[in-house]
Formats: C-alpha cells, structure tokens, sequence
C-alpha cells in the first residue's frame, strides 16, 4: 500500500505550448523534490527542448522520467514539424492545434496502461478538459493546474455575469461587481473565451469533477482573491510561483549563464536596464517592432529587446542592418530565445516591458522588477490590471483593444507613446521608487512562500497527502 511521497507516481500533461510546458516543468522539479516519481507527457519535438529537465533531475537525483507521445498535427492539416502553438504559422490554426492535442488521448492512455508503476493521479494544465475522461478511464484522480492567476478567473467569473444582464453598448469602462478592487473593462478588451457562455459551462463541469485545483501563485499575493475561490472550489491549493525552483536547486540556474545577454548585463549599472519582451505567441508587425526599436532607442534607456522567430523576418532585419541600427544603440537586440528567467534577475534590469502573459507576470514579481504592461490579448489584459491596480508594481502602456489577427496596423503603438511610458518605469523619483520597494517585498514574500514552512510549500504537502488518501481509500494502491 503506499503510504509514502516515494511510492507515488504523477502524470503530468502540458497543453503543447510554452506558457503551459515551462510551469508544469518547474513543478515536476518542485513535486520529485519532496519524493515521488514525476512523468511528464510530451511529444518528440517538445522533448528535445526539455533536455534541461532530464539532465536537472539526473544532478539533484530525482525521479523524473519524459513519456513522448507522437504528435497527430498532420491529422487536422497542421504544417509538418509543428508540435508547439509557438511553431503555428498563425493565431488562425489555433483550433487545429487544440483538435491535435485532444487526439493524444489514446495514445497517452495505452501508455499510461503500461507504465510501471501505475500513475497515481493525472496533474494537467487546464486547457486540457478531455484528461478527466482520462482520468476516469485510467481509474485514478485529476488535479488541475491553473496557468492564470484567481484574480483572472474571478474577474472572469464576473464578466460573465455582466455579459449575462446584457454588456451596455456605450463605450465607457464597465466596473466589475463584487471584487474587492476597482476593476474596470472595455468591452474592446474582453477575452474571446468570457463571450462563449456553453464553453463556460462545460469547462465549470468539467472542474467541479476535478480532485482538486493548482494555481502558479501565492497566497500571500492574492490574498481575498485565494480565498473566494476556495469558497466554491475543493482543494483549491496555490503552490507557485514554480519558477522559483530554478534558484534553490543545488545547480541554480547556471545552464542559460553563458548566454551573451547575461554577459552584457554584467556591464551595466544597476536596475538601468529594460528588458522587452512579448512572450511565445504573440505577433507584431514589422511597423510596430520598428516603433518599438525606435521607442527604446529614444527613451535612453539601455535595454534587451527580444524578437521571437516568426517575427524576426527578413524586413526586420534589411531595417535593423540599414538604420545601422544595433552599432548606433545603447541596448542590444536577442534574435529567437532569450533566458528571460536568468535576464529578469539579473541586479541591472530594472523594468520589464510585457505582454503580461502570466508566466511573464509571475517571473517579474520573483524577481522584484516593476512592469510596463502592454497586453496584446485573452487573460493579459486581467494580468495588467492586477500588476497596476492591485499590486502597484507596474504601469500602463495604455492599449485599450485586443489585437485582432489582420488589424495589427489599427492598434500601433507608436515610438513616443513607448518612449514616455519607459521613462515613467525608470523614473528615479518618488513615484518609481515606491513602486521599486513594493516590487522588492513581493519577491521576498514570493522566494519564502515555496520555501519549507512557506504556504506553497504547505500547500503541495496538501497535495501530495490528498493523493495518498485517495490511494488508500480507492483501495487502488499500486504493488512498488
Ligand atoms: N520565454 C523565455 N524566453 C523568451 C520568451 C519567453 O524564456 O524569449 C518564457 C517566459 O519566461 C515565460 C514563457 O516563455 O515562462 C511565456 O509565458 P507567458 O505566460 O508569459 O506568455 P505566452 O507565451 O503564453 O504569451
């Protein structure tokens, strides 16, 4: 019978993208470090990229073990070689992407079937509805693990109740009722997800069956927002933020350290340094990296500024070589991937310019730096609104419409527009200092919450008690 952390198995399942791949990998770390043995679905391609995970649990010896699973994206017309939302050629073949990972079902339940020992519970992102039915065929419980924060989903929870009596057509900010902050939407900004009332109903049902629910967040952060949720929710258990295992294993996080942007913040004073950065997804347009470039150029800051693949075209690159671009400027330009984790901590950055992905956000406040928030669309104008309104930890770039794929040119920001909010986040005065401050304290509060004693700490203490119990009570415990 198991009665030990060590006799436990966690499956874990990742929706196949990064904002859901890279916190479900930092709580493997966090949930082998207190014992029981962590597989984590993935598919080849993905598996390549988490190499760093394998070679992590070989150096601090943990149980960590990778299970690929073919990825069927050829099946629902999906361009060869794409396992990764971050590889679609566009937002448009988003669906599709979804069709292929609920076609994993079977293939990760036969594997499932044969893994030896038996998984004892499924923990996966919540995009992922069709793993309950996994769980259930597999006889064995799932957790849900939140990729957003409560502060979204209450606020969620209340736009839909607005949308309910009927979103008033005239343009003017709508408060939400029932938060404790003043909480104010556009209708402009509205997530896709809040107008489409059966997906909602389905994706309540379908968490009301859950064992339970995992937040990447922390109690002391969210406080009234923890504790609503816990009302309606059973084992409603924040345990992040996740990425902070990185700098309490025994290996810290030195494998990005040789990254040339980490040398070259090494140069500068500190907490001078913008870092600018949108995250996995989202698409820019050539004029709006061009404002962009231009922005951070004129704000005299100096400054990382991060282009991801698709975007990195070879216009942007005719304009960076022309305008001589990279030689005349104070910052430096990183093509594809940066360590944003390593750079964020880094004593000379002292503003990040975000997408506010929750990720992102999260990453920021562990690393103490204040947020210029320029949310593009779904649950980044919620993360805004928290960084600003709530936290006091950040300021507005001021965009007040989602990004529609094709109206890219409609909502450009333009360099002076940039310049002035990046000179309001590294204001030296008063203002930016208190936000400083602020900013510090959460990263302390943050670093102890998943420290031993800590609420995160505790709370995956819950967790893994929970799944014991369940074990010995289903009578299913496995022979180890
Ligand atoms: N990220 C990174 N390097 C990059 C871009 C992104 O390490 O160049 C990581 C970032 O640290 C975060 C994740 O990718 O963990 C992005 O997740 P987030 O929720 O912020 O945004 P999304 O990608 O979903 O828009």
């Amino acid at each position: 019978m198991a009665s030990q952390p060590e006799h436990l198995h966690f499956l874990l399942i990742p929706l196949m993208s990064q904002s859901h791949i890279i916190p479900l990998t930092d709580f493997a770390k966090s949930l082998a470090s207190r014992g029981p043995l962590v597989s984590m679905i993935t598919t080849p391609k993905n598996a390549i990229r988490l190499k760093p995970l394998t070679d992590y649990a070989t150096r601090e010896n943990l149980k960590i073990q990778l299970i690929p699973i073919p990825f069927p994206g050829q099946q629902v017309g999906l361009p060869e070689g794409c396992e990764n939302s971050e590889s679609l050629p566009s937002t448009s073949f988003t669906k599709a992407f979804l069709d292929a990972c609920s076609l994993m079902q079977e293939s990760i339940e036969n594997a499932a079937k044969n893994l030896d020992p038996k998984p004892s519970c499924i923990v996966s992102t919540n995009a992922l509805l069709w793993t309950q039915n996994l769980a259930q065929n597999l006889g064995i419980p799932r957790y849900v693990f939140q990729t957003v924060s409560s502060f979204t989903l209450l606020c969620a929870d209340r736009i839909g109740k607005v949308l309910r009596s009927g979103w008033p057509e005239d343009l003017e900010p709508v408060l939400l009722p029932d938060l404790p902050h003043k909480i104010e939407f556009r209708k402009s900004q509205l997530p896709e997800r809040s107008s489409r009332k059966g997906s909602d109903d389905q994706w309540k049902e379908v968490q009301d069956l859950a064992a339970g629910t995992l937040v990447n967040s922390f109690e002391e952060m969210e406080g009234w927002y923890v504790e609503e949720q816990k009302k309606h929710i059973k084992n409603y258990w924040d345990i992040g933020p996740v990425s902070l295992i990185n700098n309490i294993g025994s290996s810290g996080t030195a494998k990005n350290d040789d990254h040339h942007s980490l040398k070259w913040l090494n140069s500068m004073k500190p907490n001078s340094v913008i870092y600018a950065c949108f995250g996995s997804l989202c698409h820019l347009s050539f004029s709006q990296l061009r404002e962009i470039g231009l922005g951070l150029e004129a704000s005299g800051s100096p400054f990382i500024w991060v282009i991801r693949e698709p975007d990195y075209s070879a216009e942007v690159e005719k304009w960076l070589k022309d305008e001589k671009f990279e030689e005349r400027v104070k910052g430096i330009v990183v093509r594809g991937w940066a360590p944003q984790v390593p750079i964020l901590s880094h004593s000379s950055v002292g503003g990040f310019l975000t997408h506010c992905g929750w990720n992102s956000t999260l990453e920021a406040v562990c690393a103490g730096v204040p947020m210029l928030c320029w949310p593009m669309f779904n649950e980044q104008f919620f993360n805004e609104k928290f960084v600003v309104d709530v936290l006091k930890i950040g300021v507005r770039i001021g965009v007040e419409t989602d990004t529609k794929v094709g109206e890219e040119e409609k909502a450009l920001v333009e360099s002076e527009q940039i310049k002035a909010a990046i000179d309001q986040i590294m204001d030296e005065g008063e203002e930016g200092e208190e936000r400083r401050k602020t900013a510090r304290k959460l990263s302390e509060m943050a670093i102890n919450a998943i420290q031993e004693g800590g609420s995160s700490y505790r709370n995956i203490t819950l967790l893994i008690q929970d799944v014991l119990q369940l074990q010995l009570a289903t009578g299913k415990a496995n022979e180890f």
